[in-house]
């Protein structure tokens, strides 16, 4: 039996896994999303997600046909249904079926689809030696124009500055905001660490508020750290003792060099190591359980 994909509260085998060329999420990219990870027969801050997913859809005027518990059942039964125990989870509700025109009103009833897929992870060296990044052209959007909070289907802005990380023969990059602040890479939140003191760019320098992110932040506040939300410029990544990105396919990877400037020693330093290992503990050994 091949991947059995939720469309709308039934599974579909991948090939009859279909949905409309007039739905507004294809046509212009009108819904929300989230990407969710499991581990180990557990799926890692369920809950978060799926708030952070009604959150986005409220922020759109999307009205999602089902309670966020029972979203939680699809994505748990869709792993059932696929005997997965590790998987990448990828949640979407577009905006539906309308005409060809923008009005949203035209589309009656919200699309729901829940694809469960084996992870494929990044090569394990690249946590031993980490990443090189640049930062690049393309501005993170502005809040006021289409903000970065909400995870929404339209991703061409992150799209585009994945192209510049793609060219640069790079893996990530760092996508400044409109004032010049460090904002985030294309799917992940960024840290720094220096004089003792861990830094992240807070909400308002236009961000998606990352589920890792916030566990991330949870992890150093146990182990005593310093946590502070501040804006911080790139001159800041370069004179960085270690720098980071989390995300939930990524977890926590370590960065070693910005725009050809070194950061630290040039490997990942001991408070990046203590949070990816204490990361991969929490996300190894909670969340909602998939075979109860
Ligand atoms: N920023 C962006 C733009 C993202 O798309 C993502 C998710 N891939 C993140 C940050 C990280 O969020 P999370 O930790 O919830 O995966």
């Amino acid at each position: 039996m091949g991947l059995q994909i939720y469309v709308d509260g039934k599974y579909y085998e991948e090939e009859n896994a279909k949905i409309s060329v007039f739905d507004h999420g294809f046509l212009y990219g009108d819904g929300v999303f989230e990407g969710i990870r499991a581990y180990s027969g557990r799926v890692f801050r369920l809950k978060e997600h799926v708030v952070r997913l009604y959150r986005s859809a409220k922020s759109i005027h999307l009205e999602i046909p089902m309670s966020m518990d029972e979203m939680e059942e699809a994505v748990l039964e869709t792993l059932r249904r696929n005997e997965l125990r590790n998987a990448y989870i990828r949640l979407v509700v577009s905006r539906g079926k309308g005409d060809l025109g923008l009005d949203p009103r035209k589309c009656p009833r919200p699309t729901v689809v829940v694809i469960a897929h084996r992870i494929t992870l990044y090569p394990e060296e690249m946590y031993q030696e980490g990443l090189e990044v640049r930062t690049l052209c393309t501005r993170r959007s502005l809040a006021e124009a289409l903000n970065p909070a909400i995870k929404s289907l339209n991703y061409l802005n992150n799209i585009l500055a994945k192209i510049e990380v793609i060219n640069a023969g790079l893996l990530e990059g760092i996508m400044l905001n409109n004032q010049g602040y460090v904002a985030e890479a294309t799917g992940d939140n960024v840290f720094i660490y220096k004089d003792g003191v861990l830094l992240t760019p807070p909400p308002s320098a236009g961000i998606l508020e990352g589920v890792t992110r916030g566990a991330v932040m949870e992890l150093a506040c146990e182990t005593g750290l310093d946590i502070r939300e501040s804006l911080f410029t790139q001159h800041d990544m370069y004179i960085s003792e270690e720098a980071f990105l989390t995300g939930t396919a990524a977890e926590v990877i370590p960065v070693v060099k910005v725009d050809g400037r070194i950061i630290g020693n040039g490997c990942p330093g001991p408070v990046t190591a203590e949070l990816i290992s204490r990361y991969r503990a929490l996300a190894n050994s909670t969340g909602a359980e998939i075979y109860v």
